[in-house]
């Protein structure tokens, strides 16, 4: 079963986009959490961070480099920002194709809860 984001990709499903290239596709979250929230898919199926190979190192790179730019372009880079990938249950990944948050606008506070 092809997931939300293969469809995306494939144009299937509508989705704001804000970049795409031969590699990733960006687009805003359907439901957002701040202000700005991004996601940045490569257009190939990685299912979670431990299916990453040493070949998409670079791939891997050049999301962190396209979140860079359009955090500059969404007028959030100097007050800051927040890159969140994740993985598996725990990390409470939802749709299992790589993606990663671009996530400001606002103060984001905390990066976890602590729980005592
Ligand atoms: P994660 O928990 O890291 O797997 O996050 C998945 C994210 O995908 C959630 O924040 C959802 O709001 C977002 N999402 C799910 N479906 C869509 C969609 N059709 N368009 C944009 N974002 C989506």
């Amino acid at each position: 079963m092809p997931t939300i984001f293969e469809k995306i990709i494939a144009g299937e499903v509508p989705a704001a986009v804000l970049y795409r290239d031969e590699r990733v596709i960006a687009f805003l979250n359907i439901n957002p959490m701040a202000p700005v929230h991004v996601l940045i898919v490569p257009n190939k199926l990685i299912p979670t961070v431990n299916d990453i190979c040493n070949e998409d190192e670079s791939l891997i790179g050049h999301m962190v480099i396209v979140a860079r730019d359009i955090a500059k372009q969404q007028g959030i880079a100097e007050n800051g920002y927040r890159l969140i990938i994740n993985c598996n249950a725990h990390g409470g990944q939802e749709v299992y194709h790589l993606h990663m948050h671009l996530i400001g606008g606002r103060a984001l506070g905390p990066m976890i809860q602590r729980v005592k």
